[in-house]
């Protein structure tokens, strides 16, 4: 034999929902505030930057206007030093006399400026060659025409560089260049606290998040975790009454576990209904079968020879036949009862027409009855129920009239709208139902006089299977009685207008019809 070769699926890495909640929750908050700084350091230092270019622009402006009034063709030490130390009386440009005091404000500034041990300046003549240098200074000259202030990050230099050619404003002539060069200690000392702040403070965010993350995820886990257990508790054993305990929370984790228990409840009831109605029903089929099995031991015995006993006995048992099948097409017809509005959600009726013609197939099997309708319907009058359905509890009601009437053959039929929908009855004036009674002939297999209902064909399900019925369409069914006197049962439908009766009968038109339908046509 060939080897079939065993694929087994590879099991899929489980990633408890906590985690991953945590995990969400950790990374957006941190992914939030590490954005949200960076672009705080962004901003803060483009504003740090543009101060220090300004102080290096005021710084080369200074320099340049001090030395500029020079009347040579080129700058010399001994015209430079002075002025920059500010002990230098001067002619201007216009032979005014310009007298620089030592101690000026201005004289100050520049002073303070480039005493400041990262700044250093330089002054160069025309030529290039060096003539002042407040420190020691290894940016070598970059002549420029005009002042330029940039920022340089590399691994040899950082900081910011100014520079400026001077032009006599006696003469007009390129006398020399300025060069100052600001290595931002402070700025970068001040980024490298932020930045060291902002790794401490992310690290903090993230130890925060995870566990802000951590609590919420727990929090919204719990209701879930209450329903995973009571799930398996339920599994292990179906009957079991167990909920989950109500949360106080109004949200939709509360509401899931109000809809939950809803749905076990509504799934107990159904089963335990299911649990009756095969008792009940194993019930019901036992006298039948009882009654088939005797007659068929009787013919078994004597029925062979003695043609009296084989006609009495095979017509019992056909009869017994006839009522087990009308006892299972009424049980047929009542597990069906429970899904009309599934399956006939936009099926609608002119219950005044059906009225009509009930009563009258009526009055044509039953002629010794008197049937009096009392029809107050006008027109055609709607109600979104599928015509058969109508014309079963119509027939159930007419039905039990006629059985359960006794000398007085009479039966009343009334129909009316008022501002509810319309309102049925059927009256008889038969043996009527006791009070204790009237509520429970509408149960399953409820008989009042289970011989008698029993020789008349009943089994005990036509009003529960038109209570379904009516109810399934959001009806109401009730039941007034007298005993010795009589019964009414009235049934209440809402009814639709004209318009949304065309409407609903085009949607069920246009609807693909389902395949059982379609076949019953072929
Ligand atoms: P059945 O097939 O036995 O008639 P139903 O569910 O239709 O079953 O009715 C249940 C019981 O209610 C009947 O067996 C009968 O005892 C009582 N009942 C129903 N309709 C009437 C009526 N019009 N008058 C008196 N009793 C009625």
């Amino acid at each position: 034999m060939p080897d079939v070769a065993q694929t087994t699926p590879a099991t899929k890495r489980r990633w408890p929902l906590g985690f991953k909640w945590t995990a969400i929750v950790a990374v957006g908050i941190f992914v939030t505030f590490a954005v949200l700084s960076l672009v705080l350091v962004t901003v803060m230092r483009q504003i740090l930057i543009t101060q220090e270019k300004n102080s290096v622009n005021d710084t080369v402006s200074a320099i340049e206007q001090r030395l500029s009034p020079v009347a040579a063709d080129n700058l010399t030490i001994a015209t430079v030093v002075p002025r920059i130390e500010g002990t230098t009386n001067d002619y201007g440009p216009d032979d005014s006399f310009t007298e620089v005091p030592s101690d000026s404000i201005f004289s100050d500034s520049v002073i303070q400026k480039i005493s400041r041990e990262d700044i250093s300046l330089a002054i160069y003549d025309k030529d290039g060659q060096q003539l002042f240098s407040s420190r020691h200074n290894d940016q070598p000259l970059v002549r420029t025409t005009t002042t330029q202030i940039e920022m340089i990050e590399s691994h040899d230099f950082n900081g910011t560089i100014g520079r400026a050619p001077i032009v006599s404003t006696v003469n007009g002539k390129l006398i020399g260049y300025v060069q100052v060069t600001d290595q931002m200690s402070d700025f970068f000392a001040t980024m490298r606290q932020v930045y060291e702040l902002i790794a401490a403070l992310c690290v903090v965010a993230l130890l925060i998040s995870m566990l802000i993350g951590f609590f919420l995820a727990r929090r919204f886990l719990k209701p879930i975790r209450l329903i995973t257990k009571t799930i398996d508790v339920v599994n292990e054993e179906p009957q079991s009454s167990i909920r989950i305990p109500t949360l106080r929370r109004n949200d939709e984790l509360g509401d899931l576990v109000t809809e939950f228990n809803q749905m076990l409840d509504r799934i107990q009831r159904f089963i335990d209904q299911q649990g009756e109605f095969v008792q009940d029903v194993s019930h019901e089929l036992r006298t039948p079968v009882a009654i088939l099995e005797g007659h068929l031991q009787l013919l078994n015995r004597w029925g062979k020879d003695d043609p009296e006993v084989l006609e009495e006995s095979l017509a019992a048992s056909l009869q017994e036949v006839t009522r087990m099948k009308s006892l299972i097409q009424e049980m047929l017809d009542l597990t069906r009862a429970d899904q009309v509005d599934v399956q006939f959600p936009n099926a609608v009726c002119d219950i005044n027409q059906t009225i009509n013609q009930v009563v009258n197939d009526f009055r044509m099997i039953h002629p010794e009855f008197v049937f009096t309708l009392d029809n107050d319907l006008k027109g055609e009058t709607w109600v979104r129920m599928y015509r058969n359905h109508v014309e079963q509890v119509l027939i159930i009601l007419l039905d039990n009239a006629f059985k359960y009437s006794t000398d007085r053959k009479e039966i009343h039929v009334s129909a009316a709208e008022n501002s509810d929908g319309v309102s049925l009855a059927v009256q008889d004036f038969g043996e009527g139902i006791s009070p204790k009674d009237r509520d429970r002939v509408f149960n399953r297999f409820y008989r009042v006089d289970k011989a008698r209902s029993r020789e008349k064909g009943g089994n005990g399900l036509g009003l529960s299977i038109a209570q379904q019925l009516v109810e399934s369409y959001h009806g109401q069914i009730s039941v007034d009685s007298a005993l010795g006197h009589g019964s009414v049962f009235r049934v209440d439908l809402p009814v639709i207008t004209a318009a949304a009766a065309d409407k609903l009968r085009a949607t069920e038109d246009a609807k693909p019809k389902p395949i059982a339908a379609i076949k019953s046509e072929l």
